[in-house]
């Protein structure tokens, strides 16, 4: 009886893992876990942006309060800000906003052509607009417009949406999430942060020229600001005049100016911003 042949043979290749190429398995791997973490990042924002309207005003309001306030303004700025607050309290008037929801006007140095409202009810204009604005009726136009975002829970949907964003994000780094969020509610919470729907914009156009009706008996203060807006868009542009592009909006606000009997004569009543420069 011969004795059994012991042969020390290596296993087969193969046996033991996939025929993928290891660096596609990895990158499978990597890549649908984006893909999930992107499909999470959009399922919380789109519940944000649904949930975040429907929570009571005074949330914001708390919120805004709990956040350190800007430096008091002295001067020129002051003097601006007042009269921007003067005149949003007659818009405000006009616009049947619901009890509770106060607006709070700031003028901003800056130069570029923007204005934007946040969180509880607090509106900033650049000095760049305020100082391009001739007149009342037109600055009545951007205010309006601006507190009907306000009104509509717009600046709630828009900012839930990012806010839930940076949330998820600070579970990749805190850093990231805690410095977009801040970036989101701090003073710098403007440009670009607000990419408004067409639908949203036509709504406060529309707002705005309601509220001009009433305050004026005429609506063409609402095609002098954009107008206005529209000659400097040879400069970067801003939330405010990015989207949709403005042309479609003057041709939107004069169709609903004639089906509603509005007339659109020229602003007269001087804007005293103007006249301080
Ligand atoms: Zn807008």
């Amino acid at each position: 009886m011969s004795p059994p042949r012991l042969e020390n043979r290596l296993p087969a290749e193969g046996i033991n893992s996939s025929r993928e190429h290891p660096l596609r398995e990895a990158a499978w791997l990597v890549g649908s876990v984006l893909v999930v973490f992107a499909l999470l990042l959009f399922g919380v924002g789109e519940l944000a942006r649904w949930l975040a309207p429907r929570l009571p005003f005074e949330a914001e309001l708390k919120l805004m309060a709990a956040l350190p306030a800007g430096d008091p303004q002295q001067g020129e700025a002051a003097r601006r800000s007042r009269a921007l607050q003067a005149l949003a309290d007659r818009v405000a008037a006009a616009m049947d906003l619901p009890p509770g929801m106060p607006i709070q006007l700031r003028s901003e140095a800056r130069d570029e052509l923007n204005a934007y409202a946040t969180l509880g009810g607090r509106v900033r204009v650049f000095d760049g607009l305020y100082t391009r604005i001739r007149h009342e009726e037109t600055m009545a136009a951007l205010l309006a417009h601006e507190i009907a975002h306000v009104r509509e829970r717009h600046v709630a949907a828009q900012l839930g949406r990012g806010l839930a964003g940076s949330l998820l994000l600070s579970l990749l780094s805190a850093d990231a999430g805690g410095m977009a969020a801040q970036q989101l509610l701090g003073q710098g919470a403007q440009l670009g942060l607000f990419a408004y729907s067409r639908e949203q914009e036509a709504a406060a156009d529309a707002a705005a020229l309601a509220a001009l009706q009433r305050l004026y008996g005429e609506v063409g203060g609402l095609a002098e600001l954009l107008e206005l807006l529209r000659e400097q868009d040879g400069e970067a542009p801003t939330a405010l005049r990015s989207h949709p592009a403005i042309t479609e909006r003057l041709a939107a606000a004069r169709q609903l100016a004639e089906a509603r009997g509005w007339t659109s004569g020229r602003p007269q009543r001087p804007w005293p911003g103007a006249s301080a420069e």
